[in-house]
């Protein structure tokens, strides 16, 4: 019997050895491949395999090719794409990763639902996938976010008909993270394990370099794991490092004390590395992810000889910011020095500024000078009117 679906016709391609095989191509009740033929006033115009041999994923994809609007892929050749697409844009092999190991965890799970069309992929799924990955709430969200970035992706080229995350609510009210700045005596100590810890003087010398910098810097610990030479720099008679270059154009360069200086200085070439080594720990052959992994278990190693509760690398970039808003300085000025959004900067530091704590107390203290109360006493008289 025929099958049509509007102004297709679907047929089995019977292979040499299908026993139904002289039973002719409308004949479906076999395994072999299954075929489309399109007409238009009775004119073929179109044959195409449907790429299964499933009965009911060849009558989806039919109806899709039916739809002009649709240009279904299967979620594999999606993802595909979508990496593809990453790549030439430069990102991060780390970002990468990551979007790998979640679109193809997202995809393993579709497959194991029978979902194999990307336009299949319903809201369902995705809630269901979303309730299987047992990620924090940061994470969670953080995937939402990838997840909707590759369905868009999909949408934009007609691959599915609507974006199935549209009607997700990402986790409300993630908390930041806690900041917890290094007192002095905790900052003392680390240093002072750097040159305990462990049993060599190349290890030691090079933790050391490493505690400094992000100390002094507030640059991450992948950064500085990859710190070239270069970027320390004299000015005057002041020492700086460079930063980074802002999006404005701007570079950021920060000055340094002599400790660091010195403390990088001291650094002994990296292990493998060329006599012309461009930087403080990376001989520049390993990968990145290899040397930013032995950065970390250096470091790793430095907390626990230190016995500071919950040392991390981490809490030197809180450690420098609460100093700087302390010291007064604004969220914008914190944020470059970050490498942070201002708004990033206020929502996790916004306790810790003095300077926001003394423009508000001004502030309040204007207003209630202009009602006619006296300065400082104002809570006092305001609660004694009512
Ligand atoms: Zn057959």
């Amino acid at each position: 019997m025929i099958e049509s679906l509007g102004m297709l016709t679907i047929w089995r391609r019977h292979t040499a050895e299908c026993p139904h095989r002289q039973k002719g191509r409308d004949y479906l009740k076999c395994n072999c491949p299954v075929w489309a033929d399109g007409y238009v006033d009775g004119k073929r115009t179109l044959r195409q395999s449907l790429k299964t041999r499933d009965m009911a994923r060849a009558r989806k994809r039919a109806a899709e090719l039916e739809d002009p609007d649709i240009k279904p892929r299967t979620l594999k050749e999606a993802v595909e794409a979508f990496d593809a697409h990453c790549v030439s844009d430069g990102l991060k092999e780390s970002t990468l990763r990551k979007y790998r190991n979640a679109l193809n965890k997202l995809r393993e799970f579709c497959e194991r639902r029978n979902v194999i069309d990307a336009p299949e992929v319903s809201t369902d799924v995705i809630d269901a996938f979303r309730a299987s990955r047992g990620l924090s709430l940061i994470a969670s969200s953080k995937e939402l976010e990838l997840l909707r970035q590759f369905f868009k992706f999909c949408l934009v080229r007609h691959w599915i008909r609507e974006n199935p995350t549209a009607g997700i609510r990402g986790p409300r009210n993630i908390q930041p993270n806690e900041v917890e700045p290094y007192t002095p005596a905790e900052v003392d100590k680390i240093v002072a394990a750097c040159s305990t810890f462990g049993r060599t003087d190349y290890e030691r010398k090079r933790a050391c370099g490493m505690i400094l910098a992000m100390r002094y810097t507030a640059l991450r610990i992948g950064d500085v794991a990859m710190l070239e030479r270069e970027r320390i720099s004299q000015d005057g008679n002041r020492w700086r490092i460079f930063l980074r270059t802002e999006k404005n154009g701007k570079p950021v360069f920060l000055p340094i004390p002599n400790e660091l200086r010195f403390a990088l200085n001291a650094v002994p070439a990296p292990r493998g590395a060329a006599p012309d080594c461009r930087f403080y720990f990376w001989n520049g052959t390993t990968s990145e992810r290899a040397v930013k992994g032995i950065a970390e278990r250096a470091l790793a190693a430095v907390f626990k000889k230190s016995a500071v509760a919950k040392a991390h690398a981490h809490r030197f970039r809180h450690t420098l910011a609460t100093e700087l808003l302390g010291a007064g300085a604004s969220f914008e000025e914190v944020a470059d020095i970050l490498g942070n959004s201002p708004e990033i900067v206020r929502k996790h530091y916004a306790k810790w500024s003095t300077a926001r704590q003394a423009r508000i107390d001004t502030l309040m203290d204007q207003v209630w000078a202009q009602n006619g109360h006296a300065k400082k006493k104002g809570l006092q008289v305001i609660a004694g009117l009512g």
